[in-house]
């Protein structure tokens, strides 16, 4: 059975109360939500030690919306996995097409990122997808087989086993345009078979997640295709109301 889950990435918003707020309207709203859900929220570095705070006791995990390649050292303004690691994040997202768009991330960096997440016992949740152009010009597939083929296919049997990953349609993150259910279902089953072209029967367990302006009014038709195992939300996962009704789509 592979995990159902619903990560919110709260990118450069919020600030530290509000982002207390926040959790804790996650977590009293959580017992209305199938326990079969996995709920993880990202939160900005400087909030990630007050919002564990105000999770305790609760089942919803924490990640951060990034980490350094390297492990510690002079490297003015980065944040190690093993910093996000010590202030109780379980998960990290790499590769999101903000960062790979906005700070020049490459396969060169995110394999070393992936290198420190797993040295520091984190699961990445590892974004790929394609833009506008590329979907317009049918590369959608090629696009995201090199994201996986130049970073996943790294991995060590048993890094991959721990693994989630993200199809976000950059031309959806944020924009309001959803990929339709068929759509979703197309690319994660194309996904699944490039994973499974090295990792083997292994591709049936690891989690892939959508995303892109999904939101209550669309998660359940998209959640309930096959190779959909949840959402990778940004925009709605702002309000916990909203949040919480995504995770009822399953
Ligand atoms: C995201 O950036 O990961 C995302 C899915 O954003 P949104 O839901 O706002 O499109």
């Amino acid at each position: 059975m592979r995990k159902k889950i619903v990560a919110g990435n709260w990118k450069m918003n919020t600030l530290p109360a509000e982002g207390v707020e926040l959790a804790k309207g996650v977590a009293a709203g959580r017992g209305e939500v199938c326990s079969c859900v996995n709920f993880i929220v990202c939160p900005p570095f400087t909030h990630i030690s007050e919002v564990a705070k105000a999770l305790e006791g609760s089942d919803i995990a924490i990640g951060a919306q990034d980490c350094a390649t390297e492990a510690k050292g002079a490297y003015t303004g980065e944040i190690a996995a093993s910093m996000i690691a010590a202030l109780g994040c379980k998960y990290v997202i790499l590769g999101h097409s903000e960062r790979r768009q906005y700070y020049g991330e490459t396969s060169e960096t995110l394999n070393k990122k992936m290198a420190q997440a797993y040295a520091n016992g984190l699961t990445p949740i590892y974004c790929v997808g394609e833009n506008l152009d590329e979907r317009e010009a049918g590369k959608h597939f090629d696009v995201v087989k090199a994201q996986i083929e130049e970073v996943v296919y790294n991995l060590t049997e048993e890094q991959f086993a721990n693994l989630v990953i993200a199809y976000e349609p950059v031309w959806a993150i944020g924009t309001g345009k959803t990929a339709t259910a068929d759509q979703a279902q197309e690319i994660h089953a194309y996904i699944r078979k490039v994973l499974a072209d090295k990792f083997g029967a292994a591709a049936d367990d690891c989690a892939i997640l959508y995303g892109g302006s999904c939101k209550p009014s669309n998660a359940a038709e998209i959640f309930a295709k096959e190779d959909v195992d949840g959402g990778l939300i940004g925009g709605a996962a702002l309000k916990a109301e909203d949040f919480l009704a995504i995770g009822k789509g399953f």
